[in-house]
């Protein structure tokens, strides 16, 4: 179910060839695809949502960063309906599913994004910036009025693993008190216990947390799956404070507007980093 449309929708992830990107496909509309990439970035507000002639994918952030996070850089995603499945309102679901179905290693190098300079966005007290780096990581910092969350930071190398370990799971999050504004809105018609964090005035209705710091996790989980819209993998550093979808998104458009700020490259296949979830099979046995 779609969390914020409640559309029931059937998602099918097939294999593509190299250097398809990943490209979504709607059954339910003669196969039409829309590209998972900047320019078809429609709106952006509690979720990510892309549209090309008038044909609507929302809610690709969780999705996205499975993919980022599992290595995945070429695939068809096929569904039937507007909206992605929410799940379990983490990435995990789709992480396993990948896993399963097993990953191809596809001959062509993969191409690299590389920042060479700085860029930053900064809007009222929010901010989002990317930094030069030999690899991809992210700090994330969110201050959130509640006593289990206040202000929360998280960094983290997204090689090694580390997403699967540390992100994947990572949940989405709503309070109750701004769930009735919400619902007259028609933005949480998908919304369940089941598959997000339910904040209370002072904890939550639905323990336990998976990690102390889920809600901050998730906010890395989301910024991934939007930075794949980049439609390259990056390296680069980026540091968020209380940035959402819409700054997550600016950032990219603004990166791939202005050339001068990165270059494309293939890593040497000997220092190429495996796939991430081969990596981490190694120490994660499914
Ligand atoms: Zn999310």
């Amino acid at each position: 179910m779609g969390l914020h449309s409640g559309a029931e929708v059937t998602l099918r992830i097939l294999p593509a060839h190299a250097g398809t990107g990943i490209v979504f496909r709607r059954s339910d509309l003669d196969g039409f695809e829309v590209e998972a990439i900047s320019r078809n970035v429609a709106r952006v507000s509690y979720a990510t949502s892309l549209m090309k002639k008038g044909v609507l994918i929302s809610t690709t952030e969780h999705l996205l960063s499975a993919f980022i996070g599992c290595g995945i850089d070429n695939a068809i995603v096929e569904l039937d309906n507007l909206e992605l499945p929410i799940l379990d309102g983490s990435a995990r679901p789709f992480v396993e599913a990948i896993r399963r179905a097993g990953i191809r290693q596809q001959r062509r190098p993969r191409t690299y994004l590389r920042m060479r300079r700085e860029l930053g966005l900064r809007e009222g007290d929010k901010s989002i910036a990317i930094y030069p780096a030999d690899s991809y990581s992210v700090s994330y910092t969110i201050n959130f009025p509640h006593p289990l969350i206040g202000k929360e930071t998280f960094c983290v190398d997204l090689s090694d693993g580390n997403y699967l370990r540390q992100i994947a799971a990572a949940r989405t999050f709503g309070s109750r008190q701004d769930e009735k504004t919400m619902r007259n809105m028609g933005l949480i018609r998908g919304a369940s216990r089941e598959n997000c964090i339910v904040l209370t005035k002072d904890g939550i209705e639905n323990p336990p947390l998976r990690f102390s710091d889920e809600f901050v996790r998730h906010k890395v989980l989301d910024l991934i799956g939007d930075l794949a819209l980049l439609g390259k993998r990056i390296l680069g550093n980026v540091v968020a404070d209380r940035a959402g979808h819409a700054m997550h998104t600016a950032l990219v458009s603004r990166i791939l507007r202005d050339h001068t700020l990165w270059e494309e490259t293939t890593v040497d296949e000997e220092n190429e980093p495996a796939p991430l979830a081969m990596r981490a099979a190694a120490h994660q046995p499914v």
